[in-house]
This record gives structure tokens, sequence and C-alpha cells, in this order.
């Protein structure tokens, strides 16, 4: 079999409906005030080749174009793309491997996300808003040893958050918040990623409030999490329009 690099390039051509995709979530983190400065990335992944696309490394977003986006096979090895790709593309590339689910990862530093991953603190289920998206408390990880952080910490990072997913679903909880650090986001798409980055950080701030406003907040009774949980989620959703 081939490897990605001896592929003709008219199939890596291919990608471009990916790289555009990639590139707009990207866009998107900006336009919700999610990113500063080039702070941030976005990812896809071509399942049945096995490549990613992601952000290249520290370039100017108003700068972007697709063909910009790098392509990196499961390995972390470019193999389309003239620049370096994000720094944390081996955490994306755990993710992927870890969730066989999911299509598109997002990190950001989005700062009431960050604020309590800064806290190390989980985020409750505090009301309807998360349970429309999140099937429970968003987690946070154990903090990386010094052992990890000296070693490959970027994939150490991805080991963290794969260890805190062990008993949990993550198409059901589809963000996890990094101790001392921010949040990583993941959905079926680059863009389904984006929209979780931002409905995370309006529960972030709304839960931020809430804590603030009354300490030892209970949050949802499981009766409201459930409600509003499946009315957007599986066999029997209704939420939306009938398709
Ligand atoms: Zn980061």
């Amino acid at each position: 079999m081939p490897n990605a690099t001896q592929q003709p390039l008219s199939d890596l051509g291919t990608l471009d409906t990916l790289k555009r995709q990639v590139l707009e979530a990207n866009l998107e983190l900006v336009r919700q005030g999610l990113v500063l400065f080039t702070f941030g990335n976005a990812s896809g992944i071509d399942r049945h080749r096995g490549l990613v696309v992601i952000k290249p490394s520290g370039v100017d977003y108003a700068a972007l174009a697709p063909s910009d986006m790098v392509v990196t096979d499961m390995d972390g090895k470019v193999v389309d793309g003239g620049l370096r790709p994000s720094s944390d593309l081996a955490t994306h590339l755990l993710l992927y491997k870890e969730f066989p689910g999911i299509g598109g990862v997002v990190h950001t530093h989005s700062e009431y996300a960050t604020a309590w991953a800064q806290a190390g603190r989980e985020i409750p289920a505090f009301g309807t808003t998360h349970a429309d998206y999140f099937y429970g408390p968003v987690p946070v990880t154990e903090e990386l040893t010094q052992e990890e952080i000296g070693g490959d910490y970027v994939h150490n990072t991805g080991l963290a958050i794969s260890r805190r997913f062990r008993d949990l679903d993550p198409l059901a909880v589809p963000a996890v918040l990094v101790a001392g650090h921010a949040p990583f986001c993941w959905g079926k798409t680059p863009h389904e990623a984006a929209h979780h980055a931002a409905v995370l950080e309006t529960v972030a701030r709304m839960a931020y409030y809430t804590a603030t406003l009354r300490q030892g907040c209970s949050g949802v009774s499981q009766a409201l999490l459930d409600r509003h949980y499946f009315r957007k989620h599986g066999a029997n959703a209704t939420y939306g329009q009938e398709k």
C-alpha cells in the first residue's frame, strides 16, 4: 500500500472541502471571541484516509487561506502544506484515535472555560442551557505530573483527557477542561466542534455567575437533565423541525 506522501496530488485535492471546513471552524472561533491573537486551533479528520487537517502554527487568522491548512497522517507527519502544524497537533491526534465517533477538534483559551480549568473545577450542570449540550458536568482532567510535563507534553495532555473519559461518552459530553490549562471541545464535524466551544464558553460564564450567586447550588435534577438532553439528542429527539 502506498503511503500518503506517494499519493498523486489529485487525491489530496479531495481534501479541499475539509480544508475549507477547518479554516471556517478556526475563523468561527475568532468571530465568537474565543481566541486572542493566534491562540486556539481547530482541526478535522478524513477517517477514510486517516488524514488530519489542522491550522498552521502561529499564523494570523486574517491571513489564513484554505491552502495554508496543514495535512498530517495519524503519526503527525506532514503530508501536505508548507507550514508547520499547530503545536497542539499531538493532542488532536490522540483524541481522534481514542474517540472514533468524532470528526473535529477545537482548542481555545476562552476566558470563562479557562477560569474553571485553572481552578481545577468541573462545570456542574446548573441549568437547561448546559443540559441541552452536555449530559452531565463538563469534566476536568487530573493535573499532569512533572514527568508528563517534561516528556511528550502535548501527547500526554491527550492521554490525560482520554483517562478522564474512561467511563464517559465523548459524544454525550463533547468537551473537557485540562487542569491548569484550558478546554478542548469536539464534535462530529469541525463546525460542530467550534459550535460546542462557543456553547461551552457561554455555559462556563453562566456557571460562574450561578456559583457566585449561590454557593453550593446543586444544579439541575436528573429529570430536567434527561428532559433537555434527550429532547435534542438520541432516537426520540423532538427539537427543531421534522426531517
Ligand atoms: Zn492551550
